[in-house]
């Protein structure tokens, strides 16, 4: 038996397939390379085979997108899939309020074409990839899986339509199992420097910018709003280490291999830091070579968002180990290594 994974070339994805491979799971994944090189398939094995040996049977990766329904019919023939984890999905808010149609067209049908497939080949367990965004502007800190929803954008949009979409799906068919886990700020790469988080132009998100000035690919960072009402001004995140995130999906899915109906766990560390605090750590890692400036608060930003972690805990037997010294010394080896610098 294999487990699929949809986007399983992307940042998330990549980790999660090496944790499933060195665990003696087998995997699929199915990926259109929208955000994605065909170099992480060789990545994965590469880093996976330290501990297992992987052959074509073990890993099997299909290019094509998840809305092709022919294709993923052919995927769910050719192999014995037990699961899914379903990461694909187009991810960048800004671009999602200039994209909408994209965005839904994408994220949603790619996910109906997969439910489709699940239940004609009957394929019962499902680890969804969605988003802290969920919960828009949160009344009280830390957030509760129960805390009310509302997403500000539509990104965040496909991911609660989808959440719903799920929420139908399993209250017309118990016997599926389903584990929406939704993201704090993944960040850090993986220890061999082989795979870690590389968007295709600017990036959007903080970490990998930072990564991009460390290595003299930008010049300085644009720190968003230093008025906040936290410790330092600078806004905060809980950011987690994507090594621990890939291993929760593991855990999720022994969770669902056990029956555990449709279930909503927050994957975070539960600690909050700032902007400043996550520079000032990649500073001390990397020689002081992130310069900022403070520069206007980045519209739609909240001021602070971290997790309460303790369902992800008492249920998967989950928690986050990684410190944010080393999220950052593994990004910063990551991009060294992308730029030859090391
Ligand atoms: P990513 O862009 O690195 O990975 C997504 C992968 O899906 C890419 O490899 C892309 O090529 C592929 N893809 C996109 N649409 C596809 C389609 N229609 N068919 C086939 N493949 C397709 O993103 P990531 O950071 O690894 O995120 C994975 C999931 O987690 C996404 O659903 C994202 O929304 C969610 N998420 C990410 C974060 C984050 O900060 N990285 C936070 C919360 C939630
Ligand atoms: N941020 C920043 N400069 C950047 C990118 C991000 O100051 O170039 C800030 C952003 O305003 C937010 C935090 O860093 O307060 C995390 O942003 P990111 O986009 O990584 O994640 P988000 O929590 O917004 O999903």
């Amino acid at each position: 038996m294999s487990v699929l994974l949809t986007g399983g070339l992307g940042y998330i994805g990549s980790h999660t397939a090496v944790e499933l491979l060195q665990s003696g799971e087998d995997v699929v994944v199915i990926d259109n390379l929208s955000n994605s090189n065909i170099k992480t398939k060789t990545n994965i094995k590469k880093i996976a085979s330290e501990k297992r040996k992987i052959s074509a049977k073990n890993f099997k990766v299909y290019i094509g997108d998840l809305r092709d329904t022919n294709l993923v019919e052919k995927i769910f023939t050719e192999n014995k899939i037990d699961s899914v984890i379903h990461f694909a999905g187009l991810k960048a808010v800004g671009e999602s309020v200039k994209k909408p149609l994209e965005y839904y067209d994408n994220n949603i049908n790619s996910t109906l074409s997969l439910l489709k497939a699940m239940n004609k080949f009957k394929v019962k367990n499902l680890v969804f990839s969605s988003s802290a965004t969920v919960y828009g502007q949160a009344k009280s800190m830390p957030i509760y899986e129960d805390f009310e929803v509302g997403a500000t954008n539509p990104y965040g949009r496909t991911k609660l339509f989808i959440e719903e979409i799920l929420k139908d799906a399993y209250a017309a068919d118990s016997t599926l199992n389903i584990a929406i886990l939704r993201y704090f700020n993944p960040i850090g790469a993986h220890d061999s420097g082989l795979i870690g988080e590389d968007p295709n132009g600017i990036p959007n998100n903080l970490m990998p910018y930072i990564s991009r000035v460390a290595t003299g690919r930008y010049d300085h960072l644009n720190i968003f709003g230093n008025d906040y009402n936290t410790h330092d001004g600078t806004a905060v995140r809980d950011y987690i280490h994507v090594v621990d995130l890939a291993k929760g999906h593991l855990k999720a899915l022994k969770k669902l291999r056990k029956n555990c109906g449709l279930q909503i766990y927050n994957l975070g560390t539960g600690v909050g830091y700032s902007v400043l605090d996550l520079v000032n750590a990649y500073n001390s890692v990397c020689g002081n070579k992130v310069k900022y400036i403070f520069a206007p608060r980045r519209p739609g930003d909240v001021d602070i968002c971290y997790a309460n972690v303790d369902k992800a805990k008492k249920e998967l037997g989950w928690t986050a180990k990684r410190n944010l010294k080393n999220m950052c010394k593994t990004s910063y080896n990551f991009e060294c290594k992308k730029s030859k610098l090391k």
